[in-house]
């Protein structure tokens, strides 16, 4: 999706949230269509009519370069506001894989103390969404097919626990004991097994997407009323709230800050055809 960070440069006049040298990000979408329904209830992940970072057409007709671009000229609602002495470069990852698995977490409601989470995948998606569950104060499990990752998870990530899909006694064991799995893996594979380690009205979180269609067998779902679902990114409002959690579980853990790299973006709140076009202008006068 090309998400990226930088510093703002220019403002609109009508600017309310950002000033000069602020910090700021643009996560995965640049626009929407803004009067459908999700569009009203701050859903702009799932408006038809959502224009994405990168790769797209925007409705003044400008291709979208996302993080490929030196700079970007955004309308204030679709960039994130970065507080100072968050560190930029480790958190451009969170406008993405963060909000994406963050949005369903909230959902869902996984992010409370005693909820016990498992986590499928150790991808960007899966590391992310250990840290969102750890700082939520949730029970993490993380459950890979190689137990080489059994490290990585409990010293780096600080997963509660570890574990192996092809333990089929430890598998049975923990049967009936999550609220909640963040499915991160995007090969073809089994969810059925999965679904016996929920607990009643649990659910499985699509954030991984798999080519080939799942194969599900409807007994383990219909007993305990379970549930398998899809999530992608979130909206804007949601997306700042993400941010704003981060800052604060980084400063709780005491992260170290790395020097930013920077970009360059400009807020605007007016005619968004009109500033582009000066903005070239200015680019072709350089
Ligand atoms: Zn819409």
């Amino acid at each position: 999706m090309a998400e990226f960070v930088g510093v703002v440069t220019e403002v609109g006049g009508k600017v309310g949230r950002f000033k000069l040298g602020d910090h700021a990000g643009v996560g995965c979408m640049v626009n929407s269509c803004r009067s459908c329904h999700e569009c009203a209830r701050h859903h702009k992940n799932y408006c038809p009519g959502m224009i994405v970072t990168c790769n797209a057409t925007d409705v003044d007709g400008i291709i979208t370069y996302g993080g490929y671009s030196d700079s970007i000229v955004v309308e204030e609602h679709f960039a994130v506001k970065f507080l100072a002495g968050m560190p930029l470069d480790r958190s451009a990852p969170l406008l993405c894989a963060g909000i994406t698995v963050y949005s369903p977490m909230k959902r869902f409601g996984l992010d409370v103390p005693g909820k016990h989470i498992r986590v499928v995948g150790l991808g960007g998606l899966g590391h992310v969404a250990v840290k969102f569950g750890k700082a939520f104060g949730a029970k993490v499990t993380v459950i890979s097919t190689s137990p080489s990752k059994r490290k990585e998870v409990a010293e780096r990530l600080g997963a509660d626990a570890f574990l192996v899909s092809k333990d089929p006694d430890k598998m049975k064991a923990a049967w009936g004991t999550m609220d909640g799995i963040i499915n991160t893996v995007s090969a073809a594979h089994d969810v059925t097994p999965w679904l016996f380690l929920l607990k009643t009205s649990g659910q499985i979180i699509m954030v991984g997407a798999p080519l080939n269609p799942l194969e599900i067998y409807a007994f383990p779902l219909l007993l305990g009323g379970k549930s398998i679902l899809g999530s992608i990114i979130g909206g804007m409002k949601e997306t700042q709230e993400m941010i704003d959690f981060a800052d604060l579980a980084m400063k709780r853990g005491k992260s170290k800050t790395d020097a930013p790299k920077k970009a360059i973006i400009t807020v605007l709140n007016f005619n968004l055809k009109d500033e582009r076009n000066k903005q070239n202008e200015r680019e072709d006068g350089d």
